[in-house]
């Protein structure tokens, strides 16, 4: 809550500096009891400073601005906060709304002071807009990650408290948007910390604003039922009493209020009625250790019968503010529900003021040694969490809480998002949207233009600008921090390496079709799937983009494709390379060339006939004959019928230099043989030789030794064999 610098108060200068000489002397008081003279002495003079600085604001109320700080420093005195979180109440608001800098207070009360400052005022400017719950909860974290001290979460917090005691004087609208970010925000946050009170007056002033007919109502109904209660609560205190004392257990016994706020959420989310709600009593039992808390329990539950299953040990397993307590209920006279709590002093203080309660009950209070408190507080709570396993989850529930992995940021639109720490606007958005990452060409955070390497904080208001053809920059992989972000841009760029390729072996193909008189537009969809199935390739595109990377040759894969264009122009199911085997004498029956030998017009030939083979087809020398000679086999003679077109296939090996291109040259003398390249495929090694397979198309004998002859001129091939099993 701002000033209003329009409202003049009642308050002559004289009459405002006599008021709050009089609240120094309070304070200067207050402080003596836990402060050294000299820290009194500096919190004295933010004192003075800050009601300079606003000695002519004033609150909508009519009040002295300078009202608010002190009486948000008054709040921290009660947890026995330092000088400098003091000095930090007193300053709060300075910066925001006079002319003097974070620097002039650093200058004058020390850069601890103004990191403080500068701590809570970032934390005032962000604002929540949302109410879904998950968002909320986000908001929550966002504000503990900012604050990197617990002492600025401290501030902010009595801040608020100060606030929500004074919101009577707020329009009712600006009222319940207040206290209602109190209900969702600030008192979860007070929970968390374990600083119950605050929590609870949080809770009953949210309420009471946010909805305040509510309220008036139960709270008169609290009010009428007191009577009444009073009688039974005292007797079930004697009772309690008594038992303790019969068992030789010293302990404090005392009945507990309920809050308004707890009532009504109760009605609302067990469906109770109101009397059903009130009708639950509760005690709290503080004894002075550990045993004593589970004997005091025993003694109990010899004196009412408990509920089964209400019993709960947070002894050994506390919460994860650090809350300890045994709970129990038990069944009281006329079959009241009596809820009953048992601690020990120590955890009453953890319950009642959580991480503040540090600052509370020890003594001497430099700062290293307030932070490394902290820092034990958080130690003990582990090793007690550890005691009951489950550590490493536990410190992980911690450090979410307190020292984040993670900045919580906003999108435009006020959406929180949460990103690892060292995220940039580049993670951020890919985080929003794939496409808002792979458009993304700069950022603006809180309104600024910045690099898109810059590491984003907790708070910042980020927003991506984008244009339509822009695309992923390799350079971002060295800077991005998520997963998603990394492999989205690893994906964009190789589907770009791979339409490039595609498009590379799009254009070398067209030149490829070129002798064949046919261009790229004329081969049909029947003709590229009969080719990529046979291929083994996934897609048309996957062949193409082999072209371009150098991985199939243009002209073999032109020839295929001229090949099945002409098979599906010609009309004819028996088109070359297809058709009966010219074998003659081997009308009506099955004829199959053997694979062990491969044999081609002009090869001495054997016919081998088998029970459920046909006729097979050797050559004379086939060593793979001699196995089946004394099989039951009958042997046949045959030969070849002198007929054109059918092509026959046949497997070559060459040894070349492995120089670059070989390949390409050595396919090329095979086309211009007239053969077509059926297969190829080529050692792994690579020395100064390799070698290369080809299964071919040939008509008969001479061609082959024609394409064998041709290929042995060229200057790369060494060796150059027919091969044969
Ligand atoms: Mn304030």
């Amino acid at each position: 809550m701002r000033a209003a610098a329009t409202a003049p108060g009642p308050q002559t200068p004289q009459a405002y500096d006599t008021e709050f000489t009089l609240q120094l002397e309070k304070l200067r008081e207050l402080l003596g009891t836990y402060l050294k003279p000299e820290d009194i002495e500096r919190v004295a003079a933010a004192f003075r400073f800050s009601a300079e600085a606003h000695k002519n604001q004033f609150r909508i109320s009519g009040d002295p601005y300078f009202s608010h700080p002190l009486a948000v420093a008054g709040i921290l005195t009660a947890w026995n906060l330092d000088a400098q979180a003091l000095m930090a109440a007193l300053l709060h608001d300075v910066a925001e709304d006079t002319d003097i800098t974070l620097d002039e207070i650093a200058e004058k009360f020390g850069k601890a002071t103004a990191r403080l400052v500068d701590g809570v005022s970032k934390l005032d400017k962000i604002e929540f807009q949302s109410i879904e719950e998950a968002q909320a909860e986000n908001f929550r974290k966002m504000l503990l990650a900012m604050a990197s001290d617990v002492r600025v979460i401290l501030i902010k917090l009595a801040d608020r408290l100060h606030n929500m005691r004074t919101l009577e004087t707020l329009r009712p609208d600006k009222r319940r948007r207040i206290a209602r970010e109190t209900l969702e925000i600030y008192a979860p946050i007070a929970n968390r910390l374990g600083l119950n009170n605050l929590f609870r007056e949080l809770q009953e002033l949210g309420f009471r604003h946010v909805w305040p007919l509510r309220f008036r109502v139960l709270g008169k109904a609290v009010r009428a039922a007191r009577g009444n209660r009073r009688e039974v609560v005292g007797k079930i205190l004697v009772a309690i009493q008594a038992r303790l004392a019969e068992a030789k257990i010293e302990a404090e016994v005392s009945g507990r209020e309920k809050h308004l706020y707890g009532i009504y959420r109760k009605m609302r989310e067990k469906s109770l009625s109101f009397s059903q709600v009130l009708d639950i009593y509760g005690f709290r039992v503080i004894v002075q250790d550990v045993p004593t808390c589970y004997l005091a329990l025993g003694a109990l539950h010899g004196l009412y019968q408990p509920v089964p299953g209400k019993f709960k040990d947070y002894i050994a397993i506390p919460k994860a503010n650090g809350y300890q307590s045994l709970h129990t209920t038990l069944i009281g006279p006329f079959g009241t529900p009596v809820e009953v709590q048992i601690r020990t002093t120590e955890m009453n203080h953890v319950a009642e003021a959580g991480v503040a309660s540090h600052w509370l009950y020890k003594e001497d209070k430099s700062l290293p040694e307030l932070q490394q408190r902290t820092h034990q507080w958080l130690q003990s709570l582990l090793e007690l969490q550890s005691a009951s396993g489950d550590s490493a989850e536990f410190l992980e529930h911690l450090k979410i809480d307190l020292f984040p992995s993670e900045v919580y940021v906003f999108t435009p639109k006020g959406r929180i998002l949460s990103l690892p720490r060292g995220s940039t606007p580049v993670d951020f958005a890919y985080a929003v949207h794939t496409d808002i990452g792979n458009r993304c060409i700069a950022s603006r955070i809180n309104h600024e233009l910045m690099p898109l390497r810059t590491e984003l904080k907790s708070g910042d208001q980020v927003e991506v600008i984008t244009a339509a053809h822009a695309g992923p920059n390799p350079a971002w992989l060295s800077y991005v921090k998520t997963g998603k972000a990394r492999s989205q841009i690893r994906h964009f760029l190789k589907t770009v390496q791979f339409d490039e390729s595609a498009a590379l072996g799009e254009r070398l193909l067209a030149q490829a079709l070129r002798p064949f008189e046919l261009g790229a537009g004329e081969i049909g969809d029947a003709v590229w799937d009969r080719f990529v199935a046979e291929c083994g390739a996934k897609s048309k595109q996957d062949v193409l983009a082999d072209i371009g990377l150098g991985k199939r040759l243009p002209a073999i894969v032109a020839r295929h494709l001229a090949d099945g264009v002409e098979k599906t122009g010609a009309g004819a199911a028996e088109a070359r390379g297809q058709g009966p085997i010219p074998i003659r004498g081997s009308e009506g029956m099955a004829v199959q060339l053997a694979h062990c030998c491969r044999p081609i017009p002009g090869d001495p030939i054997v016919g081998l006939i088998r029970k459920g083979q046909g006729l097979v087809v050797h050559m004379a020398d086939c060593p793979g004959i001699s196995r089946i000679r004394g099989e039951h086999a009958k042997w046949v003679d045959v030969e070849w019928e002198p007929a054109g077109g059918k092509l026959f296939e046949a497997a070559i090996k060459l040894e070349v230099e492995n120089r670059r291109g070989v390949l390409a040259r050595v396919a090329a003398e095979i086309a211009e043989a007239g053969s077509n390249i059926q297969h190829v495929t080529m050692d792994e090694e690579h020395g100064v030789y390799t070698a290369l397979y080809f299964v071919l198309q040939v008509s008969n004998r001479t061609h082959l030794a024609r394409i064998m002859r041709a290929l042995r001129h060229l200057p790369e091939v060494v060796r150059i064999s027919c091969v044969r099993e």
